[in-house]
């Protein structure tokens, strides 16, 4: 294993910012930290970093133990998101600056920096000084600095999110991209779920200082382990009544049970689109949305206002029209357990 973390555990003052946090990452892997505000992203960075110390637990790089090593000393490249490029210094410079520290000689820096600036599509741009950019060219001049001594781990704490939105989707992808050629493990923090999703290999939900849970988006959005990875992740409507869930296993619909429900799994239309019936509820067509491919339809069932999609090609609906809405899966959950439940 080329990461593994053990029992990480950090307080500031009285406040436990992270607790009890393990987990392992295979080389040359991408693992995004995703969470919201103050869940403790930046502080694991920052102990992996060697920025700040844990109160326990231990980071082992490479099999070895590497808590006691100063961030100089761990071979470890950042990208932050305000790009902290030296502003008096050109591209080269930027990018030879880690190599100057260490004692590297001229020629072979020259070489280095040519191989990152095409690596990096900076190409003609050696001699600009970073005020000659734009923002996305700054944040690839941050790769290349970080990448230049040849790092063995590269953590990137949002480094696209003072990026505009169009450029930051070109940046994820080309990201994407340079991490696979250079093949560095890397961990990405990042509070936007859509950049987690499509860049990382693996993502770590981090919530109130605690792992969530950690897996491929894949798995994570079909099998969460926890209601709030399942409420963070992709959209869903939560219901706090299971008897609507017609079709479910009664023994599910006792009080304190609440059904998370995605938009894929939940079919509205008219009674004749629906073998049978009894499977579905009667609910209200409330708002219709045109989102190009699909209409997004919110519709009223009882005291719960669902949201799924239906096909262009079906007979359209209209507001305030009967319909029947039809449950094929659900999360369930109640304050100790939670499982998935499917539409006999
Ligand atoms: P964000 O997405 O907002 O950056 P985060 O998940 O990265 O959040 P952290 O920055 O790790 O969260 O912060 C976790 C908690 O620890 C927050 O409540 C923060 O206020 C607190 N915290 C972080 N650093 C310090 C510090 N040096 N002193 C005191 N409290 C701190």
């Amino acid at each position: 294993m080329h990461l593994e973390v053990r029992n990480l555990d950090k307080h500031f003052g009285q406040f436990h910012a992270v607790q009890d946090v393990s987990f392992n990452v295979q080389k040359g892997h991408l693992i995004g930290l995703l969470g919201p505000s103050g869940g403790g992203k930046t502080s694991i960075l920052r102990m992996l970093a060697g920025l700040e110390s844990p109160d326990s637990g231990d980071i082992i790089f490479h099999g070895q133990k590497v808590n006691q090593l100063p961030p100089q000393e761990r071979e470890i490249g950042f990208v932050f998101q305000n790009y902290a490029l030296f502003k008096h210094m050109t591209v080269f410079d930027n990018i030879a600056f880690g190599l100057t520290v260490k004692k590297m000689k001229k020629p072979a820096i020259k070489e280095r920096v040519q191989e990152l600036v095409e690596l990096t599509g900076l190409a003609g741009f050696e001699h600009r000084y970073p005020h000659q950019l734009s923002g996305g060219q700054r944040q690839r001049v941050a790769f290349a600095r970080a990448l230049a001594p040849e790092p063995q781990l590269l953590l990137l704490d949002e480094p696209f999110a003072a990026i505009d939105a169009k450029i930051r989707q070109e940046l994820r992808t080309w990201l994407r991209e340079l991490i696979e050629r250079v093949g560095i493990t890397s961990i990405f923090v990042t509070h936007d779920q859509d950049e987690a999703i499509e860049v990382a290999d693996e993502i770590m939900i981090i919530n109130g200082g605690r792992l969530e849970q950690k897996g491929t988006p894949w798995d994570i959005y079909k099998q969460p382990s926890t209601p709030f990875v399942a409420s963070f992740i992709g959209e869903s409507t939560i219901v706090d009544e299971v008897s609507l869930l017609k079709g479910f296993d009664h023994e599910q619909s006792h009080p304190g049970i609440h059904a998370l429900i995605r938009p894929e799994y939940i079919e509205v239309g008219h009674a004749s689109e629906f073998p049978f019936l009894s499977a579905t509820e009667k609910g209200t067509v409330k708002h219709l949305h045109f989102r190009g491919s699909q209409w997004l339809v919110e519709v009223q069932v009882g005291q719960h206002s669902l949201i799924t999609y239906r096909s262009l090609e079906k007979e359209t609906l209209e507001i305030g029209q009967s319909v029947h809405v039809m449950v094929h899966r659900a999360y369930l959950f109640n304050d100790q357990e939670s499982w998935i439940a499917e539409n006999r």
